[in-house]
């Protein structure tokens, strides 16, 4: 269940749901109450601002974060000499540049928060259209081609100075591995579209519009999948050997959520991946069980074990529950950790890399780095998108109303230190009346396991 997790949030995102502002109020708060813990809870809630700001490149609040951390962290006679220091080059570095920046910084923030993207849709099946809420220039759009020699993979990539409202998007054409397009950092739009084989690649500016027209010069192109629900991959037997984890999620002292008639979230998971183990055997993986029976572990162990058995990815399956309105939620879906802003992610880990990190627990310390890794994000991303596609894809063939919930960015300290692709599914509400008949029903379980296998084979065969 979510919230079990959620409890157990990695601190940078556990201020996510909570405005900044109403955070530093409460650690200004602590700080004059005089008793230690509040002053140590002063401290954390600054670390964890100070985090915010770096991701989200706001220097006001990095700013008076800092303050904080020096203020509370010399009073509980912690070493914040590098926050201490960072906070004078911040007040050095401001009165050079304040006058010679201004000019340059506004155009910036000009086209920042005048290019929105509106829509995207194609055109004769070949032209990808984007279109923004205003004319666009030429100078606004960075087109370059990659080549990974190593993948065999060409890449053609289109950064554009402008910003999209939804998370990112992958789209889906003939031809064509693979289109995505996504905010790749807080000014800069990336369309990339890529292939095994070379495409040919030409677009053109009309007013408010980016027409891309892309063929692939390939002769046999790839079967076209314009329905997952209908069309299901038929996995190919390949790439065996690989080494999957999977990870029943709860068990022992700890059931899980407990849902419609009583049914128990780890009983539930436990067979759906015991099914999935079966099925991935078969199909000649190596794949191991963080529990094999109805027993207790440790979140952070699960993921150690992950990594002890050097696995190619790490499937945590559970099932999820709300405590009102449980004739309404239902649905499956596939989460993966992402930082979501990862290029700025990457510069709070360097930076919190240097500085104390004495108040943070070993293991957090130790999954910092792998968890704000960027590659392993978006490898994440992929195994989640082809893990839902094929439970969809198996489930729609046998049961009616099985609702997409989406493939989701989450928070899940499960996840959290896995050194590998990995993904958290959720098999569905075990508090819904139907879905929770159908989730203690084996042959349901089954269908289940067997998507999650072709979404497996279907993220080993293009990856
Ligand atoms: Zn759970």
């Amino acid at each position: 269940m979510i919230r079990n997790l959620v409890v157990l949030l990695f601190f940078v995102f556990s201020l996510y749901a909570q405005s900044d502002f109403k955070v530093l109020k409460r650690a200004d708060a602590y700080m004059k109450t005089g008793s230690k813990s509040d002053q140590f809870r002063a401290y954390n809630d600054y670390k964890n601002i100070y985090l915010r700001s770096l991701m989200n490149s706001d220097d006001k609040l990095r700013k008076s974060s800092l303050e904080g951390i020096v203020k509370s962290g010399k009073k509980l006679h912690i070493d914040v000499k590098n926050y201490e220091d960072e906070l004078e080059t911040m007040a050095s570095k401001k009165n050079k540049t304040t006058n010679t920046t201004t000019s340059s910084k506004q155009s910036k923030i000009k086209i920042k928060l005048s290019h929105k993207l509106k829509n995207i849709s194609w055109l004769d099946s070949d032209q990808l259209v984007l279109r923004f809420d205003r004319k666009l220039r030429k100078n606004q759009i960075n087109y370059f081609t990659l080549y990974d020699s190593k993948k065999h993979r060409f890449r053609y990539v289109f950064d554009i100075h402008a910003s999209m409202l939804t998370k990112s998007q992958t789209l889906r054409k003939d031809g064509i591995n693979r289109i995505k397009i996504a905010q790749y950092n807080p000014s800069t739009l990336r369309l990339v579209i890529e292939n095994n084989e070379k495409v040919k690649v030409n677009f053109k500016i009309k007013s408010s519009k980016l027409i891309i027209k892309m063929s692939s010069t390939s002769k046999k192109a790839k079967k076209y999948i314009p329905n997952i629900s209908n069309k299901p991959y038929t996995p190919k037997r390949t790439d065996r050997g690989k080494v999957i984890v999977i990870d029943a999620g709860h068990g022992g002292k700890d059931p899980g959520a407990v849902g419609y008639k009583g049914y128990r979230e780890k009983v539930v998971v436990y067979k759906v991946a015991k099914h999935l183990k079966n099925i991935l055997k078969k199909r000649g993986y190596k794949v191991y069980m963080t529990r094999d029976r109805d027993t207790f572990i440790k979140l952070s162990n699960r993921t150690e074990y992950a990594n002890k058995k050097k696995a190619d990815i790490f499937v945590s399956i559970h099932a999820n529950a709300v405590e009102k309105n449980a004739r309404y939620a239902k649905g499956v879906e596939c989460y993966f950790l992402s930082p979501s802003r990862s290029k700025r992610a990457e510069e709070v880990a360097e930076q919190e890399n240097s500085a104390d990190m004495s108040d943070m627990n070993k293991y957090a310390k130790q999954s910092f780095l792998k968890f704000l890794n960027h590659a392993k994000t978006i490898a994440s991303h992929k195994l989640a998108i082809d893990l839902q596609r094929g439970m969809l894809g198996s489930l729609n063939k046998h049961y009616k109303g099985v609702k997409d919930g989406g493939v989701r960015e989450g928070p899940f300290w499960v996840l959290v230190g896995a050194q590998m692709p990995a993904v958290l599914v959720e098999v569905g509400f075990i508090t819904h009346p139907t879905e929770a008949r159908r989730l203690v029903n084996d042959n349901y379980r089954k269908k289940m396991a067997e998507g999650l296998a072709d979404g497996i084979e279907r993220y080993f065969a293009n990856n």
